[in-house]
């Protein structure tokens, strides 16, 4: 345990990320620009700039929640591509249809509920997926890597945008401060839910650090892994290919 923080039992846990993200999802993007200080945005962008999403390409955003990347990946991959924002809770994918709807994106979006764990396309079907800010909430997160392992393509490409571990003892310090108090605190006076933005902080800090992730995406059968630190290791960008 770390903070007092306690694993709970695998019912408990996919309850309580569907009871978080049912509470934050009106108000996520407002709390994501401000506790990441837009920075988000930056790592979200460096992620599609590395994603090689061209016209024509199939891409799926799972986790996608309010939609930042299916955005993006919409305008590249044009009208003869197309981009499925997946998500398991039906709060954030209608937060997330709604705003891109709103900022009239183009057709070529399709809006799906669905579990990592057990994705629901074909075999071979994605030139691209990624899974930003969601694989830490994933319960069984080796089954959710062997199922987006399945629905790409022979040579497409997983990226994998995620919270990880600083390699510097006083940002993590520093980090670990924000993360468990001021986060919290946010939570509180702007969404009136201290508890969900606790929970975050907690799902960061028993997340695999770089190097475990990248074992596990080997052992989903992923070939060329590698990562990526931004921010000195507050995220990561890990991306791997199916052979
Ligand atoms: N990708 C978006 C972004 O970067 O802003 C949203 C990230 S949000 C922190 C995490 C999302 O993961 C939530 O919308 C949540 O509903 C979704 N999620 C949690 N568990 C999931 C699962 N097992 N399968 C699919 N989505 C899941």
């Amino acid at each position: 345990t770390h903070f007092g923080y306690q694993e709970v039992p695998v019912d408990e846990k996919v309850k309580r990320v569907a009871d978080v993200f049912h509470s934050v999802a009106g108000k996520y993007d407002l709390m994501n620009d401000l506790m990441s200080g837009g920075i988000h945005r930056l790592w979200k962008r460096l992620t599609i700039e590395q994603s090689g999403a061209r016209a024509g390409m199939q891409v799926l955003d799972i986790a996608g929640g309010t939609g930042d990347l299916t955005r993006k990946f919409s305008r590249l991959v044009g009208p003869s591509g197309k981009v499925v924002l997946a998500d398991i809770n039906d709060s954030m994918l209608k937060v997330g249809r709604d705003k891109l709807i709103n900022a009239g994106a183009a057709g070529n979006i399709e809006y799906v509920q669905a579990n990592a764990e057990c994705l629901p396309f074909a075999d071979n079907t994605f030139d691209i997926i990624t899974i930003a800010f969601g694989l830490r909430n994933v319960t069984d997160k080796d089954a959710a890597l062997r199922s987006m392992q399945r629905v790409l393509k022979p040579g497409g490409k997983l990226m994998v945008l995620e919270f990880s571990k600083t390699d510097n003892p006083l940002l993590t310090k520093a980090y670990d401060f924000y993360s468990f108090n001021i986060l919290p605190q946010m939570g509180k006076l702007i969404a009136d839910d201290a508890e969900s933005y606790r929970y975050l902080a907690e799902s960061i800090r028993m997340h695999p650090d770089q190097e475990t992730l990248k074992q596990m995406m080997n052992d989903a059968g992923f070939v060329g892994c590698r990562y990526q630190n931004m921010t000195g290791g507050v995220v990561a960008l890990h991306t791997g290919i199916k052979p």
